[in-house]
């Protein structure tokens, strides 16, 4: 799909629950064309971590058709837009597949009611996963109503316009 520039800020590597070294994320990212490529890595946490939410029982922690949830995402994004800040549309964390794409598609169009501007980034744990599912993630966006993401290339945000 029609970007200049394709970047992913979103990975992790063996330094925290990714797989596979640094060195072998960059190779990869190279070899997929990345014009920018970042790490994510999770804070350490000194104790064992039980709040971590388990991937096999995703649905049953709540439904997000629900309008207390739906009242929450409404003032978060409220609360983004408010501090200019940037939102990632995350392509591969909790559920394989494009329905694991997230925000959902209904928040990402009141995201760009906004006029809340995005980046996409796939959330990598492992090198194979550094462009997952960026072209259903851009169709996403471009139904939503976005004509650009937001992209750090060298030392500034700029705007990557679909052409
Ligand atoms: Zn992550």
């Amino acid at each position: 799909m029609g970007f200049c520039f394709k970047t992913n800020y979103h990975s992790h590597s063996e330094f925290c629950d990714g797989t596979g070294q640094l060195e072998e994320y960059v190779k990869a990212d190279i070899n997929k064309g990345f014009d920018a490529f970042g790490f994510s890595g999770h804070a350490p946490r000194p104790f064992k971590n039980d709040g971590v939410i388990q991937q096999n029982n995703l649905l049953s922690y709540f439904d997000e058709t629900e309008n207390w949830h739906k009242s929450e995402i409404e003032t978060t994004l409220e609360c983004i837009a408010d501090n200019k800040q940037i939102l990632e549309v995350n392509t591969g964390v909790f559920i394989d597949g494009p329905s694991g794409i997230f925000p959902s598609a209904w928040i990402l169009q009141i995201a760009k009611n906004y006029d809340i501007p995005i980046i996409i980034s796939s959330d990598a744990h492992s090198t194979d996963r550094i462009d997952y599912y960026f072209n259903e993630a851009k169709i996403m966006a471009k139904n939503a109503g976005y004509n650009k993401l937001k992209v750090f290339i060298g030392d500034k945000w700029i705007d990557d316009e679909m052409v």
